[in-house]
């Protein structure tokens, strides 16, 4: 008998943990392989979390939020679970014995735990992208060094990952990144000051947590991808195009020496992407929404307006500048959206807050050494988000 397959799932509340949860019990009603969940981490939203102990029997259940460690005790009291609450909490979950580790969790919060689980020799299948940002190259070689395996997550490096040339990389001349565009495609920069937070998160295609939501729409969240597909697959910057595609559809391309092009193609559905992580180099069978192309017709394609969504230009000029750059790049997006979504700061301002910081932040450019990459980006994003607050408050001050 085959053993059940243990998975962890750090940030298993989120918009990628639960359609994570939703796809191994799809899974395994049609039959495919039982999973064993060893570890679940929430934050804030310990009904929930409590709610998935109850359905998967995980070996221990964690808050990163250490103030509610009672409520989360009660929640769950009537199960067999080890309870536990607070950050060092959810790293060490991250390194318990386990197949594969999904790293869920948003932003440079999730780095700890991501670079914890890349050290025990698991399949990471990595959601958070913010890692890679902040130390991509030295999150590889650990993943590397310690036996195991980093599956992107993310739709745009599955859709990469499934066609890449793994063997030859030599052959491919350039990744083409598409981008939905989000929900202000179309808006003209005289409109763009008056965006809410509401607006924002309303994405035309895709159904994601907040901070994703806004980053989709000031295109920040090309500019990671961006970062991300450079260290994700060793290509530098010139050799990352990005095409806007509204319909999200091809979820990126990969283009050869000989002038063929590889796209993988898909509804936009997260499930998806997971399970091609789940089961690589294998495919989980599930009742996945499929395509159909005669009924959508047709597929468009636009360069993306470097004008109205500067924070795409940023990251190239950070990911160009290399070093800390890219950490920094995304510790002054993440103040500056968390900060708009909390009114605290205008749309069209999240953007100069980013060039403002990365402006501001000194010797940026320096190399980490591999062992002590994720406490020095730690240390980075500190410094650059506290410069990024206080540029914050400048502008609120200002206006
Ligand atoms: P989300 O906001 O819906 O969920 C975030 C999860 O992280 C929750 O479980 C939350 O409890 C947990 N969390 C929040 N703060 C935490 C902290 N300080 N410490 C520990 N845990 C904390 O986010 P999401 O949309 O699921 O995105 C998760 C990650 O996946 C992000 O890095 C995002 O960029 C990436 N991603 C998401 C999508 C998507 O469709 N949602 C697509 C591609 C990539
Ligand atoms: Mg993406």
């Amino acid at each position: 008998m085959t053993r059940a397959r243990r998975i962890t799932v750090l940030g298993s509340t989120g918009s990628v943990g639960v359609s994570t949860l939703d796809l191994m019990a799809a899974i395994e009603a049609g039959g495919g392989e039982p999973f064993e969940v060893v570890a679940l981490t929430g934050a804030g939203n310990v009904r929930r979390l409590a709610e998935q102990a109850r359905r998967w029997r995980p070996r221990v259940v964690v808050t990163a939020d250490a103030d509610r460690l009672e409520e989360l005790r009660a929640a769950v009291a009537d199960l067999e679970v080890e309870v536990a609450a607070g950050s060092d909490a959810v790293v060490e979950a991250a390194v318990r014995p386990t197949d594969l580790v999904m790293a869920a969790i948003v932003g440079a919060a999730g780095l700890r735990s991501a670079w914890a689980a890349a050290g025990t020799g698991a399949t990471l299948a990595l959601a958070n992208k913010e890692s890679l940002v902040c130390c991509g190259p030295a999150l590889k070689a650990r993943v590397a060094s310690s036996g195991g395996r980093l599956i992107p997550v993310d739709s745009e490096h599955s859709a990469i990952f499934q066609v890449f040339p793994h063997d030859r990389p030599e052959t491919v001349e350039k990744i083409i990144l598409t981008a939905s565009g989000g929900p202000f495609r179309r808006t003209p920069r005289s409109a763009m000051g008056a965006i809410t937070p509401e607006q924002a998160v309303a994405h035309p295609n895709w159904s994601m947590g907040a901070k994703i939501s806004v980053d989709s729409a000031t295109m920040a969240n090309k500019g990671l991808e961006m970062i991300e597909a450079a260290y994700l697959f060793d290509t530098p910057s010139a050799r990352i195009d990005v095409v806007v595609h509204p319909e999200s559809i091809i979820h990126s391309l990969v283009e050869m020496i000989d002038g063929s092009t590889l796209a993988q193609m898909g509804p936009p559905d997260m499930r998806t992407p997971i399970a091609c992580a789940l089961a690589w180099p294998g495919r989980a069978a599930w009742p996945a929404p499929k395509l159909d192309l005669a009924a959508l017709g047709g597929l468009t394609f636009e360069a993306p307006d470097l004008e109205r969504f500067p924070a795409l230009a940023l990251a190239r000029q950070a990911l160009e500048a290399g070093g800390a750059a890219p950490a920094v790049f995304n510790a002054a997006n993440e103040a500056a959206a968390f900060a708009f979504l909390d009114r605290r700061l205008a749309f069209l301002n999240i953007a100069s807050v980013v060039a403002e910081t990365l402006e501001r932040v000194t010797g940026a450019g320096g190399q980490f050494s591999a062992e002590d990459a994720c406490r020095a980006a730690l240390q980075v994003d500190a410094v650059a988000r506290g410069i990024a607050s206080d540029v914050i408050a400048e502008m609120a001050a200002a206006a």
